[in-house]
């Protein structure tokens, strides 16, 4: 049974959305947003969970933009109550848990003043999750039995110390110390004098559980040089105590083999993103580039003599995912069933199209060893005589005419091509994650066909990337390969096999060679 929390329409919602990494939502939360008509979040938030929020929803940044609070407190407190008084329901959601350091209360006061109803979501915060995204054991029952949060200071506007540090040198406890990084000089000399001993550890976490995470570690004597030199920024959690020596050796998250690597994705967007999802498995911090925007395209009179003659044709080829993708969409709304194809049997250029294809429960008859269109002619024709076989290929419009010239010329099969998408240039301009490239650069870009490496140079032609890391690029195959050649782009390194895991294999591969040696 599918348990969802049913959320009610002038209620506002406090939500935590956890430390970043989106799978440390709750399930409450999710459950709320998706069905939430207000969405008013902050900078920490993970910005891809508004995903989840309804397409009519609105969404409001109430965070800061480089060092300036966008919308002042009270007008965030007014903006809860006006929304909630039209009727709406709302999410007010904020990093790691709404009522640590989150000025939760004064927006608690606000609604309670003009009698709105609210619930509170609590959510994983900071100092916990980075702890345990660095393996420290936060309490240890001999030497640390009390947790300490702490801020540097007490909002982001001030930028002075409310506490002293002196009070909690000799607490024995771990202390955990939200927003300190602007203080953190001051904060370790205060522990020092209030007389905790210089070599007491200390850790930092910077972007803690996201795939940009970082550590530092050091004790009070060298943490402040230590973490000059690794340029730690905010947001971070400054940790000190005994336990961290603790810590296993392991370092389970920042060690997976593409931690810390920044890969681009060339996709279409409408694509799923199963390579993604492998890369970020390893550790990759990934940006999807739609390099290519794949739309339908096609010409209804052909659709129609195609589905009128449509179980009388003995094999249906499909060059790609999309392709699948597009025909059963048409061809469900012409037929109600799936037995209207008849006892057809199907072909499909590799893997990745194969699994769209068995989605529908139909069985796929043939797959060529290597997933190019050559490989699939090469099968089909040592199959078994085309001699006059009628043959349906689905193709998009930018697909080379090769292979429906062997199989009508070589195999003498009778061939009719639908084409049913196109291959549109998208603008760029609009990509968050190619401002991001632009800006940065990356590690790696991985190529999965000839079209995205022809869409790459030509977007890429008129970019200064001199001083960003320049990526080296990978290739899923043969096919691939020639075309990044043609462009005069090196190739870093290619898949032994044309599919997503042996691609991803391929780049732990390349990386694991090009680390340089440690010394430990
Ligand atoms: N309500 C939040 C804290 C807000 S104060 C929570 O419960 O986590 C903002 C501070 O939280 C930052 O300056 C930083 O010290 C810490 N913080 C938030 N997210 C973090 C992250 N992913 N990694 C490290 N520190 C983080």
């Amino acid at each position: 049974m599918k348990m969802e929390y049913k959320i009610q329409k002038g209620t506002v919602y406090l939500i935590g959305a956890g430390p970043g990494d989106l799978k440390l939502f709750t399930l409450k939360a999710k459950e709320i947003l998706e069905q939430a008509d207000v969405i008013i979040y902050d900078n920490l938030v993970n910005s891809d969970s508004l995903a989840w929020c309804k397409d009519t929803a609105k969404k409001i940044f109430a965070g800061k933009t480089s060092g300036q609070h966008s919308i002042p407190q009270s007008e965030i407190n007014e903006l809860l109550v006006k929304e909630a008084k039209s009727e709406s329901s709302i999410v007010r959601l904020k990093g790691g848990d709404p009522l640590i350091f989150g000025r939760a209360n004064e927006e608690i006061n606000a609604l309670e003043d003009s009698n709105i109803p609210y619930e509170i979501i609590p959510g994983i915060t900071a100092a916990i999750a980075c702890a345990a995204y660095a393996g420290i054991p936060i309490s240890e029952r001999d030497t640390s039995s009390s947790i300490i949060f702490l801020t540097g200071h007490e909002n982001p506007e001030k930028n002075t110390l409310n506490l002293d540090f002196k009070n909690y040198a000799k607490t024995n406890a771990t202390l955990c110390i939200y927003m300190g990084i602007g203080q953190m000089k001051r904060i370790i000399d205060e522990l020092t004098q209030g007389g905790l001993d210089p070599k007491t550890p200390v850790a930092i976490v910077e972007n803690g559980t996201q795939q940009n995470q970082r550590s530092c570690y050091g004790t009070l004597e060298t943490i402040v040089a230590q973490s000059a030199e690794q340029s730690i920024k905010a947001p971070s959690i400054i940790f000190v105590g005994s336990v961290i020596s603790l810590r296993g050796k392991s370092d389970w998250f920042e060690s997976r083999p593409l931690f810390g690597k920044k890969i681009v994705v060339p996709r279409s967007r409408q694509q799923a993103g199963q390579l993604t999802q492998l890369l970020k498995f390893y550790g990759a911090e990934v940006i999807e580039i739609p390099f290519i925007n794949i739309l339908p395209k096609y010409d209804k009179a052909t659709i129609t003599d195609v589905f009128a003659e449509i179980a009388s044709y003995e094999w249906i080829i499909f060059t790609s995912a999309n392709g699948v993708h597009y025909f059963f969409d048409l061809f469900f709304k012409a037929f109600e069933d799936l037995r209207s194809i008849g006892l057809t049997r199907i072909a499909a250029v590799g893997n990745a199209t194969a699994k769209e294809v068995k989605a529908l429960n139909l069985k796929v008859d043939l797959i060529p060893e290597s997933a190019n269109a050559n490989a699939l002619g090469d099968a089909l024709i040592a199959n078994e005589s085309l001699d006059n076989t009628k043959i349906l290929l689905i193709t998009g419009d930018k697909n080379s005419d090769t292979l429906y010239k062997r199989l009508e010329g070589e195999g003498r099969a009778i061939v009719d091509r639908l084409t049913l998408y196109k291959n549109n240039k998208p603008d760029l301009s609009k990509s968050k994650a190619f401002q991001d490239f632009k800006e940065t650069g990356a590690d790696a870009v991985l190529f999965t066909s000839s079209s995205t490496v022809n869409h790459y140079a030509e977007a890429i032609k008129s970019l200064d990337l001199t001083n960003v890391k320049n990526p080296v690029f990978g290739s899923i195959g043969a096919l691939t390969s020639q075309t990044l050649k043609k462009q005069g782009m090196p190739i870093a390194f290619e898949s032994p096999k044309a599919n997503l895991e042996h691609f991803v294999v391929e780049t732990i591969a390349h990386f694991k060679k090009s680390k340089p040696k440690s010394n430990s």
